[in-house]
């Protein structure tokens, strides 16, 4: 299930409910995820596909918790469960460890170099992983969050996934140079691994194999961003596209 509640739009949502986290009742919005309740409430819970400006999809797992009243419990990913009355939720019960742990495992089998992973794990006392590692260089953890970010922030789609596990991958339509994409970086930004590439070299930035030209100041002659992704702009908002040909500093 997609939950489309994102952190901002959740303020719309008016009544209120009570629920139980660890063992504490508190009050928190009636379809507002499970994961921003409990952080709100100051409870720590960890996540790495996460991010407020996007919709939650639960792809990595890593924020499960356990609802239900024993012995009726089960885990659900907290991103994308939503608050509900009278819920019981526990953040850090052993079921919830043993998951999360088994989740951290997968993760570093997958990616073993990729810092954020070691970092969780090891704080949960994980170095290694039982199981298999198909590719060591590996450093994608299939969060989608580049995914999410190019749809549904910068609206362009220019990435997806692609193929079905064990071969999915992030990738341009055809595995070709993306036509779509604007060079805004947002993919490359929002990336928890930062596995994707990307350079800025004599004024121009790369990205998914083109190149896109840095639009200079009008004024100042620093470099703003690319100049697609100031058309972008312009196109989305009417404005003369000229208007974002000047740097914020010189306006
Ligand atoms: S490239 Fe980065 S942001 Fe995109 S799915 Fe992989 S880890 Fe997540």
């Amino acid at each position: 299930m997609v939950w489309k509640i994102t952190d901002e739009t959740f303020e719309t949502i008016t009544e209120e409910v009570i629920l139980s986290i660890d063992g504490i009742s508190l009050r928190a919005p009636q379809g507002q995820s499970l994961l921003m309740a409990a952080r709100h409430h100051g409870f720590d819970i960890p996540t790495l596909c996460h991010h407020s400006d996007l919709p939650s999809e639960g792809n990595c797992r890593l924020c499960l918790v356990e609802i239900g009243e024993h012995p009726r419990t089960r885990l659900v990913n907290s991103c994308t469960y939503p608050v509900e009355a009278g819920l019981l939720v526990q953040t850090a019960s052993e079921k919830v460890l043993q998951g999360r742990r088994m989740v951290l495992e997968l993760l570093l089998a997958r990616c073993p170099k990729a810092k954020i992973v070691q970092d969780l794990a090891a704080q949960m006392g994980i170095y290694e992983s039982r199981f298999k590692t198909d590719d060591p260089e590996e450093l994608c953890i299939l969060c989608g969050l580049c995914v999410r970010a190019c749809r549904e922030v910068v609206g362009v789609s220019a990435i997806s996934m692609a193929h079905r596990t064990p071969g999915k991958l992030v990738a341009t339509p055809f595995l070709e140079a993306a036509e779509a994409c604007i060079g805004c970086g947002s993919c490359a930004f929002i990336c928890p691994t930062g596995v994707i590439p990307y350079t800025e070299k004599d004024g121009v930035r790369t990205i998914w194999g083109r190149d896109f030209p840095l639009q200079p100041c009008n004024v100042c002659g620093n470099f703003i961003a690319p100049t697609a992704q100031l058309e972008h702009w312009a196109k989305i908002t009417g404005d003369p596209v000229e208007h974002y040909f000047v740097c914020k500093d010189c306006r």
